[in-house]
């Protein structure tokens, strides 16, 4: 039996969040319970948004909370550091296995026309492709060129994708009619998400993907990605999203919620305590260190429904 090698792949376009932080020390926790490891990934795909300075006060923000990597990042690990950034070679390389298989092709569609008021949408808010790019001819591809360059989709088949997840128990999408084809490069030729994550986390071994609730519905398409690249997908287990007291969606504006400030008001041990104690992995708030929850951790112990942070937890 090979080890479980777990990660952490935060996108730096600003400071670590409560919400992300969270997630990190449960992505942590899944891996170190089972004695594996943890390779960490800076997501900065769209380089102008992210800036290497924030990359490096993220490395910085999980080194003073006590989640260390073992591989990747600039700051110690053995490989690495990964940054997907500096990796376009190879994403191009699957991207070419794809188009090669006649699955990829131009989207003209602008973002107005994506987000018309009549667009279908996912129960999650993204708007699902209608396909209507799918079926161009070769004469409007190179017509509609003259005036713009293309996004590429990938066009996905009508089928349910099933999965077990590790956090939520089973998950179920129609790739065509939950989701619709999907980007896999930009037009100014930054990489998707979906692909990139999908080709790095079957290079660098990875078997356990913990992260945001939020990202379950891209399970499926990443999931069809591995079949069509023919690699081995590992496990999912997505966290419940913390909210704000009053019930928002923590995000990276949030300042208040930023490590930046609660560096200043707590320790590392009072954040992870009280973190612990908001995801049920404790009974009391009290100070904890990774460490200490590694032994007792279990995703059984997790809620499956977003957790409204405590009034005066922070
Ligand atoms: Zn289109």
């Amino acid at each position: 039996m090979s080890a479980v090698v777990g990660r952490f792949a935060p996108s730096p376009s600003g400071r670590l969040h409560l919400g992300n932080l969270a997630c990190s020390l449960l992505a942590w926790l899944s891996a170190k319970h089972e004695g594996g490891r943890i390779v960490l990934r800076i997501e900065d795909l769209d380089a102008e948004r992210c800036p290497r300075k924030y990359a490096d006060l993220l490395e910085e923000d999980l080194a003073w909370l006590g989640l260390y990597w073992d591989e990747g990042g600039s700051h110690g690990g053995s490989h690495g550091p990964y940054y997907q950034s500096e990796c376009a070679d190879i994403y191009t390389a699957s991207y070419e296995k794809l188009a090669a298989q006649g699955l990829v092709y131009p989207c003209f569609c602008s973002r107005a026309q994506l987000h018309a008021a009549s667009a279908p949408h996912t129960s999650d808010g993204n708007v699902i492709y209608p396909g209507t790019c799918r079926s161009l001819t070769p004469a409007e591809v190179a017509e509609k060129r003259k005036a713009k360059a293309p996004a590429y989709r990938l066009k996905v088949p009508d089928e349910v994708v099933s999965f077990t997840d590790g956090c939520m128990g089973p998950h179920s999408e129609n790739l065509l009619r939950d989701c619709g084809d999907f980007y896999l490069r930009r037009a100014d030729g930054v990489f998707a998400y979906q692909l990139a994550v999908v080709v790095d986390d079957a290079r660098m071994g990875v078997t356990e993907v913990v992260r945001g609730a939020d990202l379950l519905s891209s399970t499926a398409r990443q999931l069809y990605l591995y079949r069509l690249l023919g690699l081995k997908a590992p496990r999912f287990a997505h966290c419940p999203l913390l909210l704000a007291p009053d019930g928002r969606r923590l995000s990276k504006r949030d300042g208040d919620q930023s490590l930046e400030n609660l560096r200043a008001r707590y320790t590392a041990a009072e954040i992870v305590g009280k973190l612990a104690y908001a995801y049920g992995l404790q009974e009391e708030p009290a100070p904890r260190t990774p460490e200490s929850l590694t032994a007792d951790f279990s995703w059984k112990k997790v809620p499956k429904h977003d957790i409204c942070l405590p009034e005066d937890l922070f």
